[in-house]
């Protein structure tokens, strides 16, 4: 003889008849996921300044940068692995641009039918030392360091000339006039290395 159903399993399927089943009809249906569900971190490419804090915290090396050098334009290339990341949330926790650079999303859908797409990237400017050519940092983390550290950065010119170049306060004329040898260096955005010889 089968054994009856118990009373918690009646009214669970009187509930599922009057409510609908408690499961989403995937993939008929889209799955909403709730708003605290913890999905792929996505990187915000206006907020992101670059730093590499969050690649240095991802604890299974989900984050990872290509720098590419080129004299017409340089650039940094962020990646995040999608198939290796365990959504721990550190890079968020640790990233500087008030946590807004990389941020933990809603989205779920992971799956790729080929394993080496499952990457996202964004792009960052690399600024260059205008003397030597050497790589400095990304454009936005010297505007980010300039704008935390205030009035202290004005004894760093590298820092406040990447500050007035962003707001649009200088340009290459600036340098022009000032063309006598090397003096014209000083006011560029230069390596430790350069700087140092220039004010030598
Ligand atoms: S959520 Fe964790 S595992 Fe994923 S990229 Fe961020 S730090 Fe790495
Ligand atoms: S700003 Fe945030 S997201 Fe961008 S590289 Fe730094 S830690 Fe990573």
């Amino acid at each position: 003889m089968l054994p009856l159903p118990k009373l918690r399993e009646i009214k669970e399927a009187i509930k599922a008849l009057l409510v609908g089943p408690y499961t989403s009809k995937f993939p008929k249906e889209g799955h909403q996921p709730h708003p605290n569900f913890r999905g792929q971190p996505k990187f915000n490419e206006q907020k992101c300044v670059g730093c590499l804090a969050c690649e240095e915290v991802c604890p299974v090396k989900a984050i990872a940068h290509e720098d590419k050098i080129d004299s017409k334009e340089s650039k940094r290339v962020m990646i995040h692995y999608t198939d290796t990341c365990i959504f721990c949330g550190q890079c968020e926790a640790a990233c500087i641009a008030d946590h807004l650079g990389i941020k933990l999303s809603n989205d779920w859908e992971l799956s790729f039918f080929e394993r080496k797409n499952a990457y996202e990237t964004i792009e960052k400017e690399i600024q260059l030392c205008e003397v030597c050519g050497k790589m400095l940092a990304c454009t936005d983390h010297l505007k980010w360091i300039a704008q935390k550290i205030g009035e202290l950065s004005y004894s760093n010119p590298s820092l406040y000339l990447s500050r007035l170049k962003a707001l649009g306060l200088i340009d290459d004329n600036l340098v022009a006039p000032l063309k006598d040898q090397g003096r014209s260096d000083r006011t560029k955005i230069l390596c430790a290395k350069c700087r140092r010889s220039t004010t030598l």
